[in-house]
Protein backbone atom coordinates (compact mmCIF):
# COMPACT_ATOMS: atom_id res chain seq x y z
CA UNK A 1 0.00 0.00 0.00
CA UNK A 2 3.04 2.28 0.40
CA UNK A 3 3.91 1.57 -2.92
CA UNK A 4 0.37 2.88 -4.34
CA UNK A 5 0.31 5.75 -1.90
CA UNK A 6 3.66 6.89 -3.39
CA UNK A 7 2.66 5.79 -6.85
CA UNK A 8 -0.60 7.78 -6.40
CA UNK A 9 1.19 10.79 -5.07
CA UNK A 10 3.58 10.67 -7.97
CA UNK A 11 1.06 10.74 -10.71
CA UNK A 12 -0.56 13.77 -9.40
CA UNK A 13 2.27 15.51 -9.18
CA UNK A 14 3.42 14.52 -12.81
CA UNK A 15 -0.05 15.49 -14.16
CA UNK A 16 0.63 19.45 -12.54
CA UNK A 17 4.07 19.20 -14.61
CA UNK A 18 2.35 18.19 -17.64
CA UNK A 19 0.13 21.25 -17.64
CA UNK A 20 3.46 22.96 -17.44
CA UNK A 21 5.58 21.66 -19.86
CA UNK A 22 2.80 20.73 -23.18
CA UNK A 23 3.46 23.85 -25.22
CA UNK A 24 1.01 24.89 -27.96
CA UNK A 25 2.05 26.17 -31.71
CA UNK A 26 1.59 29.77 -31.03
CA UNK A 27 3.79 32.10 -32.68
CA UNK A 28 5.82 29.50 -34.50
CA UNK A 29 6.59 30.79 -38.02
CA UNK A 30 5.03 28.68 -40.69
CA UNK A 31 8.15 27.93 -41.89
CA UNK A 32 9.46 26.20 -38.90
CA UNK A 33 9.58 22.71 -39.83
CA UNK A 34 12.25 23.53 -42.38
CA UNK A 35 14.01 25.88 -39.41
CA UNK A 36 14.53 22.54 -37.94
CA UNK A 37 14.74 20.11 -40.52
CA UNK A 38 16.61 17.23 -39.70
CA UNK A 39 20.11 16.55 -42.22
CA UNK A 40 20.43 13.11 -43.33
CA UNK A 41 22.30 11.32 -41.18
CA UNK A 42 25.55 10.65 -43.37
CA UNK A 43 25.89 14.32 -42.72
CA UNK A 44 26.18 13.53 -38.95
CA UNK A 45 29.26 11.38 -39.16
CA UNK A 46 31.73 14.16 -38.10
CA UNK A 47 29.82 14.99 -35.23
CA UNK A 48 29.69 11.39 -34.63
CA UNK A 49 33.19 11.54 -34.56
CA UNK A 50 33.73 14.23 -32.47
CA UNK A 51 31.06 14.23 -29.98
CA UNK A 52 32.55 13.92 -26.53
CA UNK A 53 30.45 10.10 -25.67
CA UNK A 54 29.66 11.03 -21.78
CA UNK A 55 26.99 9.12 -20.51
CA UNK A 56 25.54 11.86 -17.71
CA UNK A 57 25.54 14.87 -20.48
CA UNK A 58 24.46 12.72 -22.98
CA UNK A 59 21.39 11.05 -21.45
CA UNK A 60 20.81 12.65 -18.16
CA UNK A 61 21.76 16.35 -18.48
CA UNK A 62 20.41 17.44 -22.03
CA UNK A 63 17.29 17.34 -21.99
CA UNK A 64 16.65 15.74 -25.58
CA UNK A 65 19.25 13.05 -25.11
CA UNK A 66 17.58 12.07 -21.77
CA UNK A 67 14.48 11.55 -24.10
CA UNK A 68 15.88 9.70 -26.82
CA UNK A 69 17.63 6.97 -24.65
CA UNK A 70 14.47 7.05 -22.47
CA UNK A 71 12.48 5.99 -25.41
CA UNK A 72 15.69 3.55 -26.57
CA UNK A 73 15.06 1.56 -23.08
CA UNK A 74 11.64 1.21 -23.40
CA UNK A 75 12.30 -0.53 -27.04
CA UNK A 76 14.46 -2.79 -25.16
CA UNK A 77 12.31 -5.70 -23.35
CA UNK A 78 15.53 -6.51 -20.96
CA UNK A 79 15.68 -2.76 -20.07
CA UNK A 80 11.72 -2.27 -19.22
CA UNK A 81 13.20 -3.79 -16.04
CA UNK A 82 10.06 -4.20 -14.69
CA UNK A 83 11.66 -7.50 -12.96
CA UNK A 84 14.87 -5.70 -11.69
CA UNK A 85 13.62 -2.83 -9.98
CA UNK A 86 10.10 -2.24 -10.46
CA UNK A 87 9.16 1.04 -11.45
CA UNK A 88 12.18 2.64 -10.27
CA UNK A 89 14.25 2.59 -14.26
CA UNK A 90 11.27 3.92 -14.92
CA UNK A 91 11.27 7.08 -12.66
CA UNK A 92 15.01 7.41 -12.98
CA UNK A 93 14.65 8.18 -17.10
CA UNK A 94 11.25 9.79 -16.79
CA UNK A 95 12.17 12.02 -14.35
CA UNK A 96 14.68 15.73 -15.05
CA UNK A 97 16.42 16.21 -11.86
CA UNK A 98 14.14 19.05 -11.44
CA UNK A 99 11.48 16.66 -10.67
CA UNK A 100 13.84 14.42 -8.64
CA UNK A 101 14.22 17.00 -6.18
CA UNK A 102 10.29 17.72 -6.39
CA UNK A 103 10.01 13.61 -4.76
CA UNK A 104 11.69 14.95 -2.54
CA UNK A 105 9.14 17.73 -1.51
CA UNK A 106 6.76 14.24 -1.63
CA UNK A 107 8.73 12.23 0.77
CA UNK A 108 10.02 9.45 -1.47
CA UNK A 109 14.02 10.66 -1.27
CA UNK A 110 16.42 8.42 0.27
CA UNK A 111 15.35 5.01 -1.11
CA UNK A 112 14.60 6.45 -4.54
CA UNK A 113 18.07 8.51 -4.81
CA UNK A 114 19.84 5.53 -3.68
CA UNK A 115 18.07 3.04 -6.66
CA UNK A 116 18.71 6.07 -8.81
CA UNK A 117 22.15 6.56 -9.03
CA UNK A 118 22.66 2.22 -8.72
CA UNK A 119 20.39 2.99 -11.84
CA UNK A 120 22.70 5.10 -13.72
CA UNK A 121 25.55 3.59 -12.85
CA UNK A 122 24.17 -0.06 -14.46
CA UNK A 123 22.81 2.22 -17.48
CA UNK A 124 25.98 3.75 -18.50
CA UNK A 125 27.24 0.68 -19.19
CA UNK A 126 26.19 -2.11 -21.61
CA UNK A 127 22.93 -0.16 -22.47
CA UNK A 128 24.46 3.09 -22.56
CA UNK A 129 27.04 1.13 -25.51
CA UNK A 130 24.42 -0.41 -27.34
CA UNK A 131 22.14 2.91 -27.38
CA UNK A 132 24.89 4.98 -29.34
CA UNK A 133 24.68 1.78 -32.46
CA UNK A 134 20.82 2.28 -32.30
CA UNK A 135 18.36 4.39 -34.36
CA UNK A 136 17.54 6.92 -31.28
CA UNK A 137 20.99 7.46 -31.06
CA UNK A 138 21.23 8.52 -34.78
CA UNK A 139 17.89 10.67 -34.13
CA UNK A 140 20.33 12.63 -31.32
CA UNK A 141 23.20 13.06 -33.57
CA UNK A 142 19.82 14.71 -35.85
CA UNK A 143 19.06 17.03 -33.58
CA UNK A 144 22.51 18.02 -32.26
CA UNK A 145 23.07 19.14 -35.85
CA UNK A 146 19.59 21.17 -35.70
CA UNK A 147 21.22 22.46 -32.46
CA UNK A 148 24.77 23.85 -34.37
CA UNK A 149 22.90 25.43 -36.84
CA UNK A 150 24.70 29.02 -37.63
CA UNK A 151 22.53 31.34 -35.43
CA UNK A 152 21.35 35.20 -37.19
CA UNK A 153 18.92 37.68 -36.46
CA UNK A 154 16.37 36.20 -38.82
CA UNK A 155 15.90 33.41 -36.43
CA UNK A 156 14.06 35.58 -34.28
CA UNK A 157 11.51 38.32 -33.67
CA UNK A 158 11.56 41.23 -32.53
CA UNK A 159 8.82 43.25 -30.39
CA UNK A 160 8.94 45.57 -27.78
CA UNK A 161 11.97 47.15 -25.76
CA UNK A 162 12.51 46.19 -22.49
CA UNK A 163 15.56 48.31 -21.20
CA UNK A 164 18.39 49.72 -21.53
CA UNK A 165 22.24 48.39 -20.73
CA UNK A 166 25.70 50.07 -20.51
CA UNK A 167 26.28 48.65 -23.85
CA UNK A 168 22.81 48.48 -25.91
CA UNK A 169 19.38 47.93 -25.47
CA UNK A 170 17.73 44.55 -24.28
CA UNK A 171 14.41 43.55 -26.43
CA UNK A 172 11.71 41.50 -26.37
CA UNK A 173 12.40 38.32 -28.78
CA UNK A 174 10.47 35.32 -29.82
CA UNK A 175 12.35 32.27 -31.66
CA UNK A 176 10.53 31.36 -34.93
CA UNK A 177 10.60 27.93 -35.07
CA UNK A 178 9.11 27.14 -32.13
CA UNK A 179 7.31 30.61 -30.55
CA UNK A 180 9.32 30.87 -27.29
CA UNK A 181 9.83 34.12 -26.11
CA UNK A 182 13.32 35.61 -25.01
CA UNK A 183 15.15 38.65 -23.96
CA UNK A 184 17.98 39.76 -26.26
CA UNK A 185 21.04 42.22 -24.70
CA UNK A 186 22.32 43.47 -27.45
CA UNK A 187 25.60 44.68 -26.81
CA UNK A 188 26.56 47.22 -30.02
CA UNK A 189 29.69 46.45 -31.11
CA UNK A 190 31.53 50.03 -31.73
CA UNK A 191 30.07 51.19 -27.86
CA UNK A 192 31.90 47.61 -26.65
CA UNK A 193 35.17 48.56 -28.54
CA UNK A 194 35.22 51.88 -27.36
CA UNK A 195 34.34 51.23 -23.35
CA UNK A 196 36.92 48.22 -23.91
CA UNK A 197 34.31 46.21 -22.92
CA UNK A 198 35.53 43.08 -24.65
CA UNK A 199 36.99 40.81 -21.84
CA UNK A 200 33.60 41.63 -19.88
CA UNK A 201 31.22 40.57 -22.79
CA UNK A 202 33.15 37.52 -23.47
CA UNK A 203 33.12 37.00 -19.28
CA UNK A 204 29.43 37.84 -19.04
CA UNK A 205 28.67 35.22 -21.93
CA UNK A 206 31.16 32.40 -20.69
CA UNK A 207 29.87 32.25 -17.44
CA UNK A 208 26.08 31.91 -18.37
CA UNK A 209 26.25 29.29 -20.79
CA UNK A 210 27.63 27.15 -17.80
CA UNK A 211 24.81 28.15 -15.66
CA UNK A 212 21.68 25.99 -15.45
CA UNK A 213 19.66 27.14 -12.58
CA UNK A 214 15.95 28.50 -12.10
CA UNK A 215 17.25 31.65 -9.97
CA UNK A 216 19.79 32.73 -12.45
CA UNK A 217 18.60 33.84 -16.04
CA UNK A 218 19.77 31.20 -18.66
CA UNK A 219 21.87 32.08 -21.85
CA UNK A 220 19.61 30.27 -24.64
CA UNK A 221 21.91 31.78 -27.90
CA UNK A 222 24.60 33.71 -28.58
CA UNK A 223 25.36 35.26 -31.29
CA UNK A 224 26.13 38.71 -33.89
CA UNK A 225 24.57 41.03 -35.97
CA UNK A 226 26.76 43.55 -38.30
CA UNK A 227 26.11 45.98 -35.63
CA UNK A 228 26.04 43.83 -32.25
CA UNK A 229 26.96 40.61 -30.01
CA UNK A 230 23.56 38.99 -29.01
CA UNK A 231 22.56 37.75 -25.63
CA UNK A 232 19.39 35.44 -25.85
CA UNK A 233 18.18 35.00 -22.48
CA UNK A 234 15.17 34.33 -20.32
CA UNK A 235 12.51 37.08 -20.24
CA UNK A 236 11.59 38.50 -17.13
CA UNK A 237 8.40 40.45 -17.86
CA UNK A 238 7.67 41.24 -14.14
CA UNK A 239 10.00 44.30 -13.35
CA UNK A 240 13.03 44.52 -11.31
CA UNK A 241 13.06 44.81 -7.62
CA UNK A 242 14.37 48.12 -7.32
CA UNK A 243 10.94 49.32 -9.36
CA UNK A 244 8.75 46.68 -6.84
CA UNK A 245 10.52 48.53 -4.00
CA UNK A 246 10.60 52.06 -4.99
CA UNK A 247 7.51 52.99 -7.60
CA UNK A 248 4.44 50.69 -6.57
CA UNK A 249 3.25 53.16 -4.09
CA UNK A 250 4.81 52.14 -0.90
CA UNK A 251 8.62 52.02 -0.63
CA UNK A 252 9.84 48.90 1.32
CA UNK A 253 8.05 45.49 0.62
CA UNK A 254 5.88 42.90 3.00
CA UNK A 255 7.55 40.91 5.16
CA UNK A 256 6.57 37.69 3.23
CA UNK A 257 7.84 38.88 -0.04
CA UNK A 258 11.09 40.19 1.55
CA UNK A 259 11.40 36.47 2.61
CA UNK A 260 10.69 34.73 -0.27
CA UNK A 261 12.94 36.96 -2.59
CA UNK A 262 15.83 36.67 -0.24
CA UNK A 263 15.42 32.29 -0.09
CA UNK A 264 15.26 32.39 -4.00
CA UNK A 265 18.12 34.67 -3.91
CA UNK A 266 20.13 32.82 -1.57
CA UNK A 267 19.16 29.63 -3.95
CA UNK A 268 20.78 31.35 -6.85
CA UNK A 269 23.99 32.77 -5.02
CA UNK A 270 24.22 28.97 -4.14
CA UNK A 271 24.12 27.75 -7.41
CA UNK A 272 26.77 30.20 -8.51
CA UNK A 273 29.22 29.84 -5.41
CA UNK A 274 28.64 26.17 -5.97
CA UNK A 275 30.79 26.91 -9.23
CA UNK A 276 33.36 28.99 -7.93
CA UNK A 277 31.96 31.43 -9.26
CA UNK A 278 31.35 35.33 -7.18
CA UNK A 279 28.41 37.28 -8.56
CA UNK A 280 29.54 40.49 -7.18
CA UNK A 281 26.63 42.78 -8.42
CA UNK A 282 23.60 41.97 -5.91
CA UNK A 283 21.32 44.52 -6.27
CA UNK A 284 17.43 45.88 -6.29
CA UNK A 285 17.95 46.46 -9.81
CA UNK A 286 19.24 42.66 -10.85
CA UNK A 287 16.71 40.53 -9.73
CA UNK A 288 14.14 39.93 -11.75
CA UNK A 289 10.82 39.26 -11.86
CA UNK A 290 8.92 36.55 -14.26
CA UNK A 291 5.06 36.57 -15.00
CA UNK A 292 4.63 34.44 -11.91
CA UNK A 293 6.69 36.12 -9.57
CA UNK A 294 9.73 34.04 -9.34
CA UNK A 295 13.21 36.09 -9.13
CA UNK A 296 16.30 35.31 -11.08
CA UNK A 297 19.45 37.20 -11.09
CA UNK A 298 20.75 38.68 -14.23
CA UNK A 299 23.42 40.75 -15.17
CA UNK A 300 26.44 38.68 -14.63
CA UNK A 301 29.04 41.64 -16.00
CA UNK A 302 31.12 41.86 -12.91
CA UNK A 303 30.93 37.79 -11.94
CA UNK A 304 34.16 35.66 -11.62
CA UNK A 305 35.16 32.20 -11.41
CA UNK A 306 37.71 31.86 -8.87
CA UNK A 307 40.24 29.55 -9.41
CA UNK A 308 40.77 26.33 -6.87
CA UNK A 309 41.18 27.64 -4.09
CA UNK A 310 42.11 31.29 -4.70
CA UNK A 311 41.06 34.67 -4.07
CA UNK A 312 40.87 37.39 -5.78
CA UNK A 313 40.67 41.47 -5.52
CA UNK A 314 39.17 43.94 -7.68
CA UNK A 315 37.10 47.06 -6.11
CA UNK A 316 33.77 46.48 -8.73
CA UNK A 317 30.39 46.76 -7.60
CA UNK A 318 28.24 49.53 -7.32
CA UNK A 319 28.87 51.59 -4.98
CA UNK A 320 26.55 51.40 -1.94
CA UNK A 321 26.68 47.97 -2.27
CA UNK A 322 30.27 46.84 -2.19
CA UNK A 323 31.21 44.82 0.91
CA UNK A 324 33.93 46.53 3.03
CA UNK A 325 36.53 43.65 1.67
CA UNK A 326 35.70 44.97 -1.26
CA UNK A 327 36.30 48.86 -0.90
CA UNK A 328 39.27 47.64 1.15
CA UNK A 329 40.63 46.12 -2.03
CA UNK A 330 41.79 43.17 -0.06
CA UNK A 331 41.96 39.89 -1.60
CA UNK A 332 38.33 37.88 -1.38
CA UNK A 333 36.33 34.25 -2.03
CA UNK A 334 32.67 34.28 -1.98
CA UNK A 335 31.99 36.57 0.88
CA UNK A 336 31.14 40.08 -0.78
CA UNK A 337 27.63 38.01 -2.06
CA UNK A 338 26.78 37.38 1.56
CA UNK A 339 26.78 41.08 2.36
CA UNK A 340 24.88 41.52 -0.78
CA UNK A 341 22.15 39.66 0.34
CA UNK A 342 22.20 41.93 3.40
CA UNK A 343 21.82 45.15 1.87
CA UNK A 344 19.73 43.51 -0.40
CA UNK A 345 17.27 42.25 2.36
CA UNK A 346 17.47 45.39 4.62
CA UNK A 347 16.57 47.61 1.37
CA UNK A 348 13.36 45.39 1.02
CA UNK A 349 12.45 45.83 4.21
CA UNK A 350 13.43 49.62 4.89
CA UNK A 351 12.74 51.18 1.36
CA UNK A 352 16.35 52.21 1.91
CA UNK A 353 19.90 51.12 1.40
CA UNK A 354 21.24 50.75 4.93
CA UNK A 355 24.38 53.02 4.77
CA UNK A 356 22.23 55.73 2.99
CA UNK A 357 19.21 57.69 4.05
CA UNK A 358 15.91 58.43 1.96
CA UNK A 359 16.80 61.05 -0.61
CA UNK A 360 20.52 62.01 0.87
CA UNK A 361 23.01 62.21 -1.68
CA UNK A 362 26.58 60.99 -1.13
CA UNK A 363 29.93 61.48 -2.13
CA UNK A 364 31.66 58.24 -2.92
CA UNK A 365 34.68 58.59 -0.13
CA UNK A 366 31.74 59.25 2.05
CA UNK A 367 29.69 55.94 1.59
CA UNK A 368 33.17 54.05 1.76
CA UNK A 369 33.99 55.39 4.97
CA UNK A 370 30.02 54.47 6.08
CA UNK A 371 30.19 50.82 4.90
CA UNK A 372 34.03 50.49 6.43
CA UNK A 373 33.14 52.25 10.03
CA UNK A 374 29.72 52.68 10.94
CA UNK A 375 26.91 50.85 12.10
CA UNK A 376 23.70 50.39 10.17
CA UNK A 377 20.64 51.50 12.01
CA UNK A 378 17.57 49.18 12.39
CA UNK A 379 13.96 51.12 12.72
CA UNK A 380 10.57 49.43 13.91
CA UNK A 381 9.97 48.14 10.62
CA UNK A 382 12.48 45.82 11.48
CA UNK A 383 11.64 42.24 13.00
CA UNK A 384 13.56 40.66 15.23
CA UNK A 385 14.79 37.61 13.12
CA UNK A 386 14.64 40.21 10.27
CA UNK A 387 16.86 42.48 11.80
CA UNK A 388 19.09 39.31 13.40
CA UNK A 389 19.44 38.12 10.09
CA UNK A 390 20.66 41.49 8.41
CA UNK A 391 22.94 42.12 11.20
CA UNK A 392 24.96 38.86 10.81
CA UNK A 393 25.36 39.01 6.69
CA UNK A 394 26.40 42.67 7.11
CA UNK A 395 29.61 42.05 9.81
CA UNK A 396 32.19 44.33 8.47
CA UNK A 397 34.66 41.31 8.88
CA UNK A 398 34.25 39.05 6.29
CA UNK A 399 35.88 35.76 8.29
CA UNK A 400 32.90 36.42 10.92
CA UNK A 401 30.16 36.59 8.41
CA UNK A 402 27.10 34.19 8.19
CA UNK A 403 27.60 32.57 5.54
CA UNK A 404 31.09 32.78 5.01
CA UNK A 405 31.89 29.98 7.73
CA UNK A 406 32.32 26.17 7.81
CA UNK A 407 28.41 25.40 7.12
CA UNK A 408 28.23 27.63 4.60
CA UNK A 409 24.77 28.65 2.97
CA UNK A 410 23.13 25.98 5.24
CA UNK A 411 23.63 28.61 7.90
CA UNK A 412 22.00 31.16 6.63
CA UNK A 413 19.11 28.45 5.23
CA UNK A 414 18.78 27.69 8.67
CA UNK A 415 18.77 30.82 10.45
CA UNK A 416 15.15 31.83 12.14
CA UNK A 417 14.26 34.65 9.25
CA UNK A 418 13.99 31.77 7.32
CA UNK A 419 11.75 29.78 9.40
CA UNK A 420 8.44 29.75 6.70
CA UNK A 421 10.63 28.94 3.55
CA UNK A 422 10.88 25.14 2.64
CA UNK A 423 14.10 25.34 0.58
CA UNK A 424 13.98 21.56 -0.90
CA UNK A 425 10.18 22.77 -2.24
CA UNK A 426 11.40 25.84 -3.37
CA UNK A 427 14.35 24.45 -5.25
CA UNK A 428 11.95 22.04 -6.78
CA UNK A 429 9.82 25.48 -8.07
CA UNK A 430 7.00 24.19 -6.55
CA UNK A 431 5.85 27.01 -4.15
CA UNK A 432 3.51 29.50 -4.98
CA UNK A 433 5.52 32.85 -4.84
CA UNK A 434 3.78 35.44 -2.71
CA UNK A 435 3.19 38.19 -5.32
CA UNK A 436 2.28 37.41 -8.83
CA UNK A 437 2.55 40.15 -11.23
CA UNK A 438 -0.30 41.85 -13.07
CA UNK A 439 0.45 40.62 -16.68
CA UNK A 440 -1.52 43.71 -18.44
CA UNK A 441 1.37 46.34 -16.05
CA UNK A 442 5.01 47.01 -17.46
CA UNK A 443 7.07 47.38 -14.78
CA UNK A 444 9.80 49.60 -16.09
CA UNK A 445 10.15 53.31 -16.73
CA UNK A 446 8.35 54.06 -19.61
CA UNK A 447 9.95 53.31 -22.86
CA UNK A 448 9.99 56.99 -24.06
CA UNK A 449 12.43 58.01 -21.07
CA UNK A 450 14.68 55.34 -22.28
CA UNK A 451 17.24 57.03 -24.25
CA UNK A 452 18.03 56.05 -27.86
CA UNK A 453 20.78 53.63 -28.76
CA UNK A 454 22.88 54.88 -31.74
CA UNK A 455 26.26 53.57 -32.91
CA UNK A 456 29.39 55.74 -31.25
CA UNK A 457 31.06 57.69 -34.55
CA UNK A 458 34.44 57.64 -35.22
CA UNK A 459 35.19 54.29 -33.65
CA UNK A 460 36.23 51.91 -36.57
CA UNK A 461 35.83 47.68 -36.26
CA UNK A 462 39.22 46.11 -37.28
CA UNK A 463 39.85 42.71 -38.43
CA UNK A 464 41.69 42.79 -35.05
CA UNK A 465 38.13 43.08 -33.44
CA UNK A 466 37.09 39.71 -35.46
CA UNK A 467 38.89 37.28 -33.40
CA UNK A 468 36.56 38.02 -30.11
CA UNK A 469 33.42 38.44 -32.34
CA UNK A 470 34.17 34.73 -33.02
CA UNK A 471 34.80 33.77 -29.66
CA UNK A 472 31.72 35.05 -28.35
CA UNK A 473 29.63 34.21 -31.64
CA UNK A 474 28.97 30.16 -30.75
CA UNK A 475 25.61 30.16 -31.08
CA UNK A 476 22.47 27.86 -29.54
CA UNK A 477 23.52 26.55 -25.72
CA UNK A 478 22.43 22.66 -25.66
CA UNK A 479 20.19 22.81 -22.16
CA UNK A 480 18.46 25.57 -22.50
CA UNK A 481 17.54 25.39 -27.00
CA UNK A 482 16.68 21.39 -26.14
CA UNK A 483 14.47 22.81 -23.25
CA UNK A 484 12.72 25.12 -25.76
CA UNK A 485 12.15 22.02 -28.01
CA UNK A 486 11.03 20.14 -25.83
CA UNK A 487 8.66 22.67 -24.19
CA UNK A 488 7.01 24.24 -27.04
CA UNK A 489 6.19 20.72 -28.31
CA UNK A 490 8.65 20.59 -31.63
CA UNK A 491 10.34 17.73 -30.38
CA UNK A 492 7.20 15.79 -30.35
CA UNK A 493 6.22 16.70 -33.10
CA UNK A 494 9.35 16.07 -35.27
CA UNK A 495 10.45 13.03 -33.57
CA UNK A 496 8.71 10.48 -35.96
CA UNK A 497 10.27 7.46 -36.83
CA UNK A 498 10.16 5.28 -39.75
CA UNK A 499 9.26 5.07 -42.99
CA UNK A 500 5.73 4.83 -42.41
CA UNK A 501 6.07 8.05 -40.02
CA UNK A 502 5.16 6.26 -37.09
CA UNK A 503 6.07 8.09 -33.92
CA UNK A 504 7.45 6.25 -30.94
CA UNK A 505 5.30 5.40 -28.42
CA UNK A 506 4.08 8.76 -26.62
CA UNK A 507 6.67 9.59 -23.68
CA UNK A 508 4.17 9.27 -20.87
CA UNK A 509 5.02 11.97 -18.23
P1 LIG B 1 24.00 46.06 -18.11
O1 LIG B 1 24.93 44.94 -17.84
O2 LIG B 1 24.49 46.88 -19.26
O3 LIG B 1 23.64 46.83 -16.89
P2 LIG B 1 21.57 44.56 -17.89
O4 LIG B 1 21.83 43.11 -18.07
O5 LIG B 1 21.43 45.02 -16.49
O6 LIG B 1 22.65 45.41 -18.67
O7 LIG B 1 20.26 44.93 -18.72
C1 LIG B 1 19.79 46.27 -18.83
C2 LIG B 1 18.30 46.36 -18.53
O8 LIG B 1 17.55 45.55 -19.46
C3 LIG B 1 17.89 45.83 -17.17
O9 LIG B 1 17.95 46.84 -16.20
C4 LIG B 1 16.45 45.38 -17.41
O10 LIG B 1 15.55 46.47 -17.36
C5 LIG B 1 16.47 44.88 -18.83
N1 LIG B 1 16.71 43.43 -18.86
C6 LIG B 1 17.90 42.81 -18.77
N2 LIG B 1 17.78 41.48 -18.82
C7 LIG B 1 16.46 41.23 -18.95
C8 LIG B 1 15.67 40.02 -19.06
N3 LIG B 1 16.26 38.81 -19.04
N4 LIG B 1 14.33 40.14 -19.17
C9 LIG B 1 13.76 41.37 -19.19
N5 LIG B 1 14.44 42.53 -19.09
C10 LIG B 1 15.78 42.48 -18.97
MG1 LIG C 1 22.53 46.19 -15.11
MG1 LIG D 1 26.28 44.36 -16.49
Amino acid sequence: SEVTNITNRLDSFLGSVNIIISGGGKGRSWKWKDMLRFPHISQCMELAKTLERDYYSLCVKQPIGRQLFRLFCQSKPELRLSDLYPNVLHLALTLPSPICEGLCVLGIHLRLLCFYSDLHEYLSGAPFLQYQQSMYFDRFLQWKMVERQPVTKHIFRQYRLLGKGGFGEVWAFQARASGKMYACKKLEKTHVKKGKGEAMALNEKQILETLNSRFVVSLAYAYETKQSLCLVLTIMNGGDLRFHIYNMGTSGLEQDRVQFYAAEVCCGLHHLHQMNIVYRDLKPENILLDDNGHIRISDLGLAVTLSEGNLVRGRVGTLGYMAPEVIGNDYYGLSPDWWGLGCLVYEMTAGRSPFKRKGERLIGKEMERRIQEEEEEYGKIFSNETKDFCRLLLTKDPRDRLGCQGSGVYGIQSHPFFRTINFRRLEAGVIEPPFKPDPRAVYCQDVQDIDEFSTVKGVILERADNDFYIKFNTGSVAIPWQTEMIEMGCFKELNVFGPQGSRPPDLDW
